[in-house]
């Protein structure tokens, strides 16, 4: 098993009861649903709250994005080996931990996995629809892992915390994240803004990483209720950032079809030469 690391001083977190400790003395408590937080500070961002959660574990769990769910779980069977240790960065209410942790039972793979958040609700709502699965509240910017300690590091639509995966990742480590195309959305921004504006995509390049393959997830969502559409739209970024008149507009819709549109790739840590 692979243990977490004190977020204090780096070392080794040992189960004493009902908490872990380091030889240094610092100590974290593990809820009655198992989590333990290791955030350090405030000021990381304080991550998804609680409408955002309660929003994506709806929608979700309505299936509208199983195409997408198949995608990612497929690709991490595709380099998932027995005994290895999987990290989902940004795990939110392990909606794809929990997908991903089914599909390597499925397929007779046994491998520890992990998740980490930011967002204490998040993990929190995670621990009591999914067991076997050990998590943290931590930051993707500070993971508590040791160094190459993890074979897959998943980071679907959470933030990119390079140098991070990297350390973690053993040499033959693999790097596994799904990011909104283009056009994602878009029917749903349409139906709010006056100018709704295409997603930018980063470039596929990454610097330190080596491209192992990559794929893109397209398919229509058809939304049948005001309920779903306004949860897909507290599940994304834009939720934030729009006003209360704007966010109206989708009260009077009872159904949509988007486009769903997704990239997925999968990296090696690249070699030095
Ligand atoms: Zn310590």
């Amino acid at each position: 098993m692979t243990n977490f690391i004190c977020p204090v001083c780096g070392k080794e977190l040992l189960r004493y009861d009902k908490s872990l400790k380091c030889s240094s003395g610092h100590c974290f408590d593990i809820s009655r649903k198992g989590t333990v937080n290791l955030l350090v500070s405030n000021k990381s961002r304080h991550g998804d709250d609680k409408r955002m959660v309660n929003a994506r574990k709806h929608f979700l769990g309505k299936g509208y994005y199983e195409p997408l769910h198949k995608a990612v779980r497929e690709l991490v069977r595709k380099y998932a080996a027995d005994g290895c240790t999987i990290l989902d960065c940004g795990c939110g209410e392990c909606s794809y931990t929990a997908d991903i942790a089914a599909e390597l039972s499925r397929a007779g793979i046994s491998a520890e996995i992990i998740g980490i958040d930011v967002s204490k609700e998040a993990i929190s709502s995670g621990a009591s629809r999914h067991a076997g699965i050990r998590l943290a509240a931590a930051s993707v910017f500070d993971i508590p892992l040791p160094d190459e300690s993890c074979g897959i590091v998943t980071a679907l639509f959470s933030p990119f915390s390079g140098k991070e995966y990297l350390r973690v990742m053993k040499p033959d480590g693999i790097y596994i994240t799904a990011f909104p195309l283009e056009d994602h959305l878009f029917e749903l921004k349409q139906a709010v803004y006056e100018k709704p504006y295409r997603n930018t995509v980063a470039p596929l390049e990454i610097p330190g990483f080596a491209l192992d393959s990559n794929s893109e997830c397209r398919f229509k969502a058809e939304l049948t209720s005001t309920e779903d559409i306004t949860a897909l739209f507290d599940m994304t970024p834009y939720c934030y950032k729009t006003s209360a008149a704007d966010r109206a507009k989708l009260d009077r819709l009872t159904s949509l079809t988007v486009s769903a549109e997704f990239g997925l790739a999968a990296y090696r840590k690249a070699t030095l030469s």
